[in-house]
C-alpha cells in the first residue's frame, strides 16, 4: 500500500509499505482521506524532534476492513477516525478525569505512530472513533483534527451567548474556530489574519469583524470597537499572534493557545496580575469531544471547505502551506489515482 513516510531531508516520500498483521484489540482501516494540517508540516520539518520513517497523518478516515481479537467496539464496515490522539494508557490521573489528551504515555498518529495518510492504516479499536451518517468522508477528516482541535478550545475559552471571541490565524483550524464559536456557541467574533484572503473567507463564514494583523493594530483595533474581546483562541503560527491576543482581551479573560511556532511568547506579568489574564494551552480533543464535533458538523452547523488532492501531491501542498495559499484544508483522496 501507499504512504507518506517522512524522509531525513525534511521531506515526504510516497512509498509502498506493508503493515503488520493486527494485534489484539486493533482494527485495520482501508482510508477514504486524510487531511494535511501544519501539525504534519511541523512534524516533516522535525520542529518536535527527527521523526524519519514515521508515516504522517492524524486526519484520517477510512473503512473498517478488518478486526482483531478481542475487538467490540468496531465492526467490519463502520467509517472511524485517526486522530492525534491515537491511545492513552487509559488508567493514569489524566485518562481517568476527562483529560486522556494529556496521559503521559500518550501516543499520537502520524508522529510517534504511523498515522492516517497511507491506503490502510493499524488503529486502537477503542480509540477510533466512529464517524455518524451524514458526514461526508472528507468533511469528517477536517473535524478529526481541526474541528475537535478548535471546538475544545472555544469551550476551554468558556466563551458565552453574545460575547466576543478573537479568533487569530484563519486557516485550517481557524475557520473551524470560527464556525464552532458562531455556530454552536452563539458568540460574536473577530477574526484575525495577516492574510485578506483568509479574511475574505473569514467573512464569508459569517465574522462579525475582521482585521488585517499585518497592516493594523489588531489589539487596538478589538479595544475600540468591542472594549476588549472575552476571549480569545490562537491557532496563528506566529508569536506576535499570542502577543496581540493578550492585548486584545478585557479584564478577566482567557487566551487559548492552539498554534504550534517553536518559540517562546512575551507575557507581560502586570498586564497578567492586575487584569487577571488567563492564558492556558488546549491540546486537540477527547474521544467526546471528537464524538461532539462530528455531531454538530453532521448537522451542518459547521461546514469544513476542503479540497481533494492524490496523495502524490503531499510535497506540493506544504509548499502551498508554507507560502499561505492554502484556504481550508487539503485533504488526501485515497480513491484519487
Ligand atoms: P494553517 O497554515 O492552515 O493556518 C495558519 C493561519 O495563520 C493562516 O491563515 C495564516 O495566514 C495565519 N497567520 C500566520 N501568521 C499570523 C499572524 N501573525 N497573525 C494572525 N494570523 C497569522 O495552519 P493550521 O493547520 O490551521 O494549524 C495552525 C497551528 O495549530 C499549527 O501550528 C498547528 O501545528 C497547530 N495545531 C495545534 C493543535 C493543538 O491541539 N493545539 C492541533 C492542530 C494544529
Ligand atoms: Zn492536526
Ligand atoms: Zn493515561
Amino acid at each position: 500500500m501507499k504512504a507518506a513516510v517522512v524522509n531525513s531531508h525534511h521531506h515526504v516520500d510516497v512509498v509502498d509499505k506493508k503493515l503488520r498483521p493486527l494485534e489484539h484489540g486493533e482494527a485495520l482501516l482501508s482510508m477514504e482521506c486524510c487531511g494535511v494540517c501544519h501539525t504534519d508540516l511541523h512534524v516533516k520539518n522535525g520542529d518536535f524532534g527527527d521523526k524519519t520513517g514515521v508515516i504522517l497523518g492524524h486526519e484520517g478516515i477510512g473503512v473498517v476492513k478488518e478486526i482483531g481479537p478481542g475487538v467490540s467496539s468496531l465492526k467490519v464496515g463502520d467509517r472511524a477516525s485517526v486522530a492525534w490522539f491515537f491511545e492513552g494508557c487509559g488508567h493514569c490521573e489524566y485518562c481517568t478525569s476527562g483529560n486522556e489528551t494529556l496521559c503521559r504515555n500518550v501516543k499520537n498518529a502520524g508522529y510517534t505512530v504511523d498515522g492516517g495518510m497511507a491506503e490502510e492504516c493499524i488503529v486502537v479499536a477503542d480509540y477510533a472513533v466512529k464517524v455518524p451518517d451524514g458526514l461526508d468522508s472528507a468533511a469528517a477528516s477536517s473535524v478529526t483534527c481541526a474541528g475537535v482541535t478548535t471546538y475544545k478550545a472555544v469551550k476551554v475559552s468558556e466563551i458565552k451567548p453574545g460575547q466576543w471571541i478573537a479568533i487569530y490565524g484563519l486557516g485550517g483550524l481557524g475557520n473551524l474556530a470560527l464556525q464552532y464559536a458562531k455556530n454552536v456557541f452563539n458568540a460574536k467574533v473577530i477574526a484575525v489574519d495577516v492574510n485578506d484572503k483568509q479574511l475574505a473567507f473569514a467573512k464569508e463564514m459569517g465574522a462579525d469583524l475582521v482585521i488585517n494583523s499585518r497592516t493594523e493594530d489588531a489589539a487596538k483595533f478589538i479595544q475600540e470597537k468591542t472594549g476588549g474581546a472575552h476571549a480569545a483562541v490562537v491557532t496563528a503560527v506566529a508569536k506576535a499572534a499570542f502577543n496581540s491576543a493578550v492585548d486584545a482581551v478585557r479584564a478577566g479573560a482567557r487566551v487559548v493557545a492552539v498554534g504550534l511556532p517553536p518559540e517562546s511568547m512575551s507575557l507581560d506579568i502586570p498586564r497578567l496580575v492586575l487584569d487577571g489574564i488567563q492564558v492556558v494551552g488546549s491540546l486537540v480533543g477527547t474521544r467526546k469531544d471528537l464524538t461532539e464535533a462530528f455531531q454538530f458538523a453532521a448537522e451542518g452547523k459547521v461546514v469544513p471547505k476542503v479540497t481533494r488532492r492524490p496523495i502524490e501531491d503531499i510535497n506540493t501542498i506544504f509548499e502551498e502551506m508554507e507560502q499561505g495559499k492554502i484556504q481550508g484544508r487539503m485533504v488526501i483522496d485515497f480513491g484519487q489515482k
